[in-house]
């Protein structure tokens, strides 16, 4: 009952409704319903007004109210909102944000959060991220025990998802400020503060500047905001995965490094640049496009960042160096020997990189470069050790390895650091918010192993929503005694079995071709793929492909994956040379990150190469992916979709083929047709007594309802024209045109009216 439309109505039905019991309510209180002619006039005189002409596209603030509910309609309406400088829009229990590409301050100012935070109720306020963030921190408040809570926002790169993460903790960092009793913090030591400071940390050493999106994270992160009982913020703790690290080594072309490195040459002192060896104008291989961008000039920013955050100057220097000798080992490089015995000879002019490389990274210098240019290799019975030159492909290898390998290292080294300095010991909160950031579904003309985990992670996402947003509704449906049956949304879990189920699938062949090591694994894997998992309903159709590939048909598009590459990918090896290499390290920084401790060694020795081998790139993620699956099954979940209007970062421009796109890969449609399918609206009484519609959780109970309406019983349908005698088909055919309840005749409007919940309550309350 308290569950007001079916799946053909929308909220105007749904408040229609209310306001007419409302309406009735009063005139029964009055005593004059039903017998005074004016009476009637005026309350249909309102209902006439009430249900008005059409409303306006770009004043429908919620997606499932569009009529019909297709992609052009949704469309339509987006772009309406869009061109009134609308930029939230919900969609059921999902609220869609649009990409401004400017920068509109008054929508995100303090002012406005406090507006969200004391409304009676947010939901009736615009559409906004600070509604979801209200509504989130009130649902940790409402309950006797507080239950977690987690906002996933998503969408593709450059969408906005980073912005929204970021202005939810701005959000959350004002209106869950601790107590002002600690006067002796100063601003920055407060732990908002630090929290926010990590944002800018984490961007400088794991966003770049890519095609898509000139600060794009290249890294998913999970936040967890930590309230205490009073709701404060009393720390956090940040989870990472992923982290893009070839991206230190190699570039695609007009994309660039992390924005650390170019921050440290643009923003370092005369001194430092003496220091790390950093003369004005030096050039570094990895280090392209040195003049395009403007998140360089954060240095400043991150240092203080890093400061209040616990590393100071001299570790912070220690850092910066290390990054530095990266920058010149970039600069190393190798000719082709021409003697296969021998190793290949450095290129002209690079023998000075590998030597400032040494010495930043305080290596000997020798080690460094036979570590890249000799392979060691142990064999036969006795475990002798060999010596074999590497290609010259294989001495780049090796260099872009130890880079990644130590920039790996470093980034999750901060992050530890980072969580130390902002997490609260656990007697010190109750319960969190956690902000999920990740990656949105991607879909290139070459895709590999990067943009399987990535889509293989937003199949995972969407299930999660899907199976959530159901059963929750399923529940409350049953409880409530009503009949509903479920669209037939679309399930992904036939997508999931081809990509992690047991026993065979696309990641436990991928693991297979890694274990057996075999030449050829690109073909190899595309011919397993094809006679094992064949028939799959989601292992698309592999024609036109020159190259070994295969395709899976996700929830949000077909994508072709190249094979190519991929199971060398997945095993990401680390020769072990180089590891030993950095253990040798003088370096505080490169000793910590690659302890060298002797209970490794003499193990290592004691099994030569014999050792477990380590795990894959998709196993760890799968296992990463698991965890915070739990933790996002454990936690009440709200959903923001990020869309970018245009891939020029233009404002004023909606494209419409390209929000479409987005449109059809987020699943939106299908959440607003399933938000639509089920009563998304529910009535609730605010503390006045007044009526109201919201379309999220928090909704009056059958029993108030009951209590409030229930003098209506004494009006009765006519039987005529009534409800009584319609059977379910006609009712969901929606044939009736007129409702007549209490002797009044309701025009339809362009909506239908909530016939089975209007019967079904009067049932209850006759
Ligand atoms: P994503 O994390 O989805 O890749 P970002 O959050 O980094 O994307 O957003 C890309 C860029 O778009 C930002 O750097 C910013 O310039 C712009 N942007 C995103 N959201 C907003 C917003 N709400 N208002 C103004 N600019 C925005
Ligand atoms: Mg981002």
């Amino acid at each position: 009952m308290t569950r007001l439309i079916d799946s053909t109505a929308c909220v105007c039905d749904a408040q229609l409704w209310l306001t007419t019991l409302e309406h009735m309510l009063q005139q029964v209180n009055g005593h004059s319903l039903g017998s005074d002619a004016q009476d009637r006039a005026s309350l249909k005189r309102d209902l006439r007004e009430f249900l008005g002409g059409e409303v306006p596209l770009h004043q429908l603030d919620d997606l499932t109210k569009v009529n019909p509910v297709t992609l052009e309609t949704v469309l339509r309406c987006l772009q309406a909102r869009y061109t009134e400088d609308i930029f939230y829009t919900n969609a059921g229990c999902t609220l869609v944000a649009l990409n401004p590409f400017k920068h509109i301050p008054q929508l995100y100012a303090p002012e406005l959060m406090q507006e969200y935070h004391a409304a009676p109720q947010p939901q009736k306020l615009k559409p906004h991220i600070f509604t979801v963030g209200e509504q989130t921190y009130r649902n940790v408040k409402s309950l006797m025990e507080p239950i977690n809570q987690s906002i996933v926002v998503s969408g593709e790169s450059g969408a906005g998802k980073t912005w929204t993460s970021r202005c939810l903790m701005k959000f959350y960092a004002v209106v869950a400020a601790s107590p002002t009793s600690c006067e002796n913090q100063t601003t920055a030591e407060r732990i908002e503060q630090r929290i926010l400071n990590s944002n800018p940390v984490m961007e400088a050493f794991g966003n770049a500047c890519t095609l898509r999106n000139n600060n794009s994270s290249r890294f998913g992160k999970f936040i967890q905001l930590q309230l205490n009982r009073a709701q404060q913020m009393t720390g956090a703790a940040v989870q990472t995965y992923l982290l893009e690290k070839t991206r230190v080594a190699c570039q695609a072309s007009s994309e660039r490094n992390f924005h650390i490195f170019y921050q440290i040459c643009k923003g370092a002192t005369e001194d430092e640049r003496l220091q790390w060896y950093l003369p004005e104008g030096t050039a570094f291989s990895w280090l392209p496009n040195p003049e395009s961008s403007l998140e360089e000039d954060g240095f400043e920013v991150t240092r203080e960042a890093m400061l209040h955050l616990g590393i100071d100057t001299p570790a912070q220097n220690n850092i910066f160096k290390v990054l530095a000798g990266l920058l010149h080992l970039g600069n190393v490089h190798f000719v082709d020997s021409e003697d296969e015995a021998q190793p290949c000879p450095l290129m002209d002019g690079t023998k000075v990189s590998v030597r400032t490389s040494a010495l930043l990274l305080q290596l000997p210098e020798n080690m460094l470069l036979e570590s890249m240019q000799i392979r060691t290799i142990k064999a036969g019975k006795q475990q002798q050790v060999f010596q074999k030159p590497c290609s010259r492909a294989e001495c780049d290898t090796r260099r872009d390895c130890l880079a990644k390998l130590i920039y790996a290292k470093l980034f999750d080294w901060l992050v530890s650091v980072i969580n130390s300095s902002i997490c609260a010991d656990s007697s010190s909160w109750t319960a969190f918010i956690g902000l999920l950031d990740v990656y949105g579904f991607e879909s290139f003309p070459d895709n590999s192993l990067e943009q399987l985990c990535i889509n293989y992670a937003n199949e995972k996402l969407q299930q999660h929503f899907v199976a959530h947003y159901l059963r929750a509704q399923q529940e409350e449906y049953e409880a409530e005694g009503l009949e509903w049956s479920f669209v037939n949304y679309q399930d992904n879990q036939t997508c999931l079995d081809l990509l992690e189920g047991s026993p065979v699938s696309i990641c436990s062949l991928i693991n297979e071709e890694c274990r057996l090591n075999r030449p050829s694994s690109a073909a190899q894997l595309q011919t397993r793929i094809e006679s094992s998992l064949a028939g799959r309903p989601c292992l698309g159709r592999n024609k036109l492909s020159r190259e070994p590939s295969f395709v899976v048909v996700h929830f949000a598009g077909p994508v072709r994956y190249h094979t190519a590459g991929l199971v060398e990918k997945n095993k990401d090896p680390v020769p072990p040379e180089l590891t030993g290499l950095l253990q040798q390290s003088q370096d505080p920084l490169l000793r910590m990150l690659f302890p060298a401790s002797p209970e490794e060694k003499a193990q290592e020795e004691l099994c030569g190469q014999s050792r477990a081998p380590a795990l894959t790139v998709v196993s760890k993620f799968k296992a990463s992916l698991e965890q915070l699956l739990q933790v996002l099954h454990n936690t009440t979940p709200h959903y923001i979709r990020c869309i970018k209007p245009n891939s020029q970062s233009q404002p004023q421009t909606f494209l419409q083929e390209e929000v479409l796109n987005q449109l059809e890969a987020c699943g939106l449609v299908e959440t607003i047709h399933i938000s639509a399918a089920g009563f998304p609206i529910r009535a609730s009484l605010c503390s006045s007594g007044c009526p109201g519609t919201h379309s999220v959780d928090q909704a009056v109970s059958h029993q108030n309802f009951i209590e409030r309406y229930k003098l209506l019983r004494r009006l009765r349908p006519r039987a005529s024209s009534g409800l009584r005698g319609m059977g379910p088909a006609r009712r969901s055919s929606g044939l009736s045109d007129n409702i007549c309840f209490g002797g009044l005749c309701l025009q339809r409007g362009t909506r239908q009216l909530t016939l089975e919940l209007l019967e079904s309550g009067r049932a209850q309350m006759l």
